[in-house]
């Protein structure tokens, strides 16, 4: 538009007859046609286009991406593939660099689909290389649980860091090396407790801990769903040799660590006892397991993990004042959450968020201001020691003092 229909006198005039709706070809002579016939929503004001001071941001800036930190991938199998290394895309400050598989065709495909370059491509036998890429700072082992501990180990020997999934490893001692591995090498080792990073469990905690129950008296967790060995991530986890433990290990841990997350405690006795499954033979671990956690407190955990039963996720701390229930409590895109004081009863509505993202991020923050994860390998060396006490009260049929950690 040109200076002589943006300014004075022409200008009301082109307004006035507008409204009018007088603009006609007579009235617009000398006018460009175009602009006579384009509908000209011109004000008679100041309003000019401004800069304004920075808004409050609700989130931080993502890092470029030449200074995010690059991740390895390893073990291309459900979860890596479906949650894991879509979820690197709402991180802040990682991005996916490298994977490793076992599988060269599959392994070809998702580098096509994500862009990593064939020398970012690393086998089970090629694995140790990476300690020559400097595109790869921290390696995501999620693999079957019996070979965490020695992936792990790998990683740090090849100079990464090290995020875990969990069960953190099958045994004590794997855990310790892994944790050895680790500080010997000076990299960080952080186990996956993504629901320590998730908004809904984030401000369960705090409920907790604010008093705003009162005192927890009895927790109640349970986990459970029907395993299906059509699957192949089923078949493993079926096989005492590669799961290390059956329905314990693999999602009762999420009652065993929801626990102590909100009370903060650790347990001083335990007593377990195992229900029969369903006698499939080509299922070596146990799938039912009940178990109780006397806490120092005076308060008492009633957990349970199956195979057998319907999904289910579900946490609920009763305690003097009042009884909060988040269920789903684990569920990777949903969480309900109620609190109920007195005849009052509140559905929490927050905001969500990727928690797979955001423990992501917790751990390139982690190394990138050197500092310790908030789930660091004695969290999740805690939650297998526990775990190993729950099968000896169950397979002796009597209760099991905690020791006190070292
Ligand atoms: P999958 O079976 O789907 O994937 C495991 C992958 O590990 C396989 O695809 C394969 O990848 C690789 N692998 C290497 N050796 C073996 C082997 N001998 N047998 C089978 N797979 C092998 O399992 P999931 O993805 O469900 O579980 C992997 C890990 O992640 C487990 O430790 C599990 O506990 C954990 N997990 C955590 C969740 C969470 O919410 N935090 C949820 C689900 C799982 P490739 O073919 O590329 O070599």
């Amino acid at each position: 538009m040109n200076d002589n229909i943006e300014s004075g006198f022409t200008r009301r005039k082109f307004i006035q007859a507008g409204s009018a709706g007088l603009v006609g070809v007579s009235l617009v002579q000398g006018f460009n046609k175009a602009v006579a016939q384009t509908p000209q929503i011109v004000r008679e004001s100041s309003a000019r286009a401004q800069g304004q001071p920075m808004p409050n941001l609700e989130n931080p800036f993502p890092l470029p991406p030449e200074r995010r930190l690059g991740w390895a991938i390893a073990g291309l199998g459900n979860f890596a593939l479906n949650q894991i290394i879509p979820s690197l895309a709402d991180t802040r400050m990682c991005k996916l660099t490298a994977i490793v598989s076992g599988n060269t065709e599959k392994a070809r495909t998702v580098a096509n689909a994500y862009g990593i370059p064939d020398r970012n491509i690393y086998s089970y036998d090629t694995f140790d290389q990476i300690r020559n890429n400097p595109d790869v700072d921290i390696v995501y082992i999620i693999l079957p649980n019996a070979l965490h501990s020695e992936w792990t180990i790998r990683a740090a020997k090849a100079g990464k860091h090290v995020m875990c999934e969990k069960p953190m490893a099958v045994t004590v001692e794997e855990c310790q090396a892994m944790i050895e591995a680790c500080n010997k090498a000076n990299r960080k080792l952080m186990i996956a407790y993504r629901a320590q990073y998730e908004p809904y469990n984030l401000e369960a905690i705090r409920l907790v801990q604010s008093g705003k129950l009162g005192e927890p008296k009895v927790i109640i967790a349970d986990h459970g769903r029907p395993l299906d060995l059509s699957l192949p991530s089923d078949q493993w986890r079926a096989q005492k040799e590669l799961a290390g433990g059956g329905s314990l290990y693999d999602i009762g841990i999420y009652s065993l660590n929801g626990v102590r997350y909100l009370t903060k405690e650790e347990p001083v006795e335990i007593r377990a006892s195992m229900r029969p499954g369903s006698g499939d033979p080509r299922v070596e671990v146990e799938e039912n397991i009940e178990w109780t956690m006397r806490f120092p407190s005076g308060a008492i955990a009633n957990c349970s993990s199956s195979y057998n039963y319907a999904d289910t996720k579900r946490i609920i701390v009763q305690g003097t004042k009042g009884v909060l229930t988040i269920d789903p409590a684990t569920d990777y895109y949903e969480r309900k959450m109620w609190l109920k004081r007195g005849n009052s009863e509140e559905k929490l509505l927050l905001r969500d968020a990727n928690q797979f993202a955001l423990e992501m991020d917790h751990m390139a923050e982690s190394v990138m201001q050197n500092k310790e994860p908030k789930t660091p390998g004695r969290e999740g060396l805690q939650d297998v020691r526990l775990m190993q006490l729950i099968y000896e009260s169950a397979k002796t049929g009597r209760p099991v003092t905690v020791p006190p950690l070292a």
